[in-house]
């Protein structure tokens, strides 16, 4: 028999006798590591997979024996691949699929599934291990990864990373947290196991997650806002003065001042970027969409004879030209908070576990890499399209030749 076939088969035996037990309970503690394991160890685990019962969330766990002389790779997708089917036969919303090395080094896979494929949670990977190469021990890394798979079903903070005594404090480091390098600061761990995955030879539904999120790689080239919205013209009526207000009150005075200032940023970025309309970098005509529509609600606010005054227009803060029902949202990453504006649709498909598109733009001026407009450091990402400042403020600060009257200085 070669060594592929027996890892196969290995392989096929371990499935099965987890599958079996499965069927009876959440819980399966391979008979090769069981007598290996201490009453405490045995303790923290059961325990463990009963508060995530009692969440009323689904989940499977398998205390596994240690895999890393049966090839690495093979291991993430015969994991995956067994949480999705799990998955597909629990008939739940979200299932959890938890699979640790019972041995030392507690190497974990920890999988949030849905109908869209499995996910490896940020603050979950594979192997949690210090700097100085402590391994968290299984009795702590369960409980954990299961209270990580819980926060990221709920969609609420994850847990802090076990404290680990070493017990032998003298030789060691105690930095272990932040230290494992547990918050990857990577924003896009979200998809970090399909892509993982994908890469070792997926099956076919990793596939079509892969091609659903192939904006990722490309530069946005849709929608193209210059005809459609007519941005070309706007960008002329925006130049035109700045009618003085109806009702001359400071608040209207106030409103006039704003418009004079989304009328300068608007000059600011065309002339500083003339090639907005054409770039292929499309977060100028995202931003000249953005500030014709500020313009025309600062016009028609001081056009008005009512004191009444309309909701300053907001925008989607992944992609600005998404205009439905924007409202607050608090994108959750590697335990960190950022409120920011985000349009329904993007909500919805946050909430499922989806990852919406982005304005993807270039790394650099000319480069062919794409990234997220908000990984960069201009006036867009800045200001997020007004979730963190205003646009105007923002491509004045950014853009201006010379510091502003009104004192911008960087
Ligand atoms: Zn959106």
């Amino acid at each position: 028999m070669t060594e592929t076939t027996s890892y196969a088969r290995a392989q096929q035996q371990l499935r099965d006798r987890i599958r079996d037990a499965w069927a009876q309970q959440p819980l399966y503690i391979d008979e090769i590591v069981r007598p290996g394991l201490t009453q405490n160890q045995l303790k923290a685990i059961r325990h463990a997979s009963r508060q995530t019962e009692d969440t009323g969330l689904t989940h499977f766990l398998a205390i596994i024996p240690g895999l890393q002389t049966m090839g690495y790779g093979d291991w993430a997708k015969f994991t995956s691949d067994f949480a999705f089917d799990m998955h597909e036969e629990s008939g739940a919303k979200q299932t959890l699929v938890l699979f640790s090395e019972g041995e030392t080094s507690a190497r974990s896979f920890a999988y949030l599934v849905t109908d869209n494929g499995p996910v490896v949670p940020p603050g979950a990977p594979e192997l949690m291990k210090s700097k100085s190469d402590d391994f968290i021990p299984v009795e702590l890394a369960v409980p954990y990864y299961l209270q990580v798979l819980v926060a990221a079903a709920e969609g609420t903070e994850p847990p802090p990373a076990p404290d680990f005594d070493t017990r032998d404090v003298g030789t060691r480091s105690e930095d272990y947290i932040e230290r494992f390098g547990l918050d990857n600061s990577d924003p896009d761990t979200l998809v970090f196991g399909a892509t993982t995955a994908a890469a070792l030879g997926a099956t076919l539904w990793l596939l079509s997650r892969r091609n659903r999120y192939s904006w990722r790689k490309e530069l946005t080239t849709k929608p193209e806002l210059v005809k459609s919205h007519n941005l070309k013209k706007a960008v002329t009526e925006a130049a035109t003065p700045i009618p003085e207000p109806v009702r001359p009150d400071d608040e209207t005075w106030a409103l006039y001042d704003r418009g004079r200032r989304v009328q300068d940023a608007l000059t600011a970025l065309t002339s500083t970027h003339p090639d907005w309309a054409e770039s292929v970098d499309f977060a100028h005509r995202n931003g000249v969409l953005v500030l014709v529509t500020l313009d025309r609600w600062v016009r028609r606010q001081l056009r008005r004879r009512s004191g009444t005054v309309d909701d300053e227009p907001r925008f989607c803060f992944l992609f600005p030209h998404h205009r439905r029902d924007i409202d607050d949202h608090v994108l959750k990453q590697s335990g960190r908070s950022l409120t920011v504006g985000l349009c329904a649709d993007c909500r919805e498909e946050l909430g499922t576990g989806h990852d919406p598109e982005r304005l993807m733009v270039p790394k650099l001026p000319g480069s062919r890499r794409a990234v997220p407009y908000f990984q960069r450091d201009d006036a867009y990402a800045l200001s997020g399209f007004g979730s963190f400042q205003s646009l105007d403020e923002a491509v004045l600060d950014e853009m201006s030749p010379e510091p502003s009257a009104a004192g911008r200085s960087r």
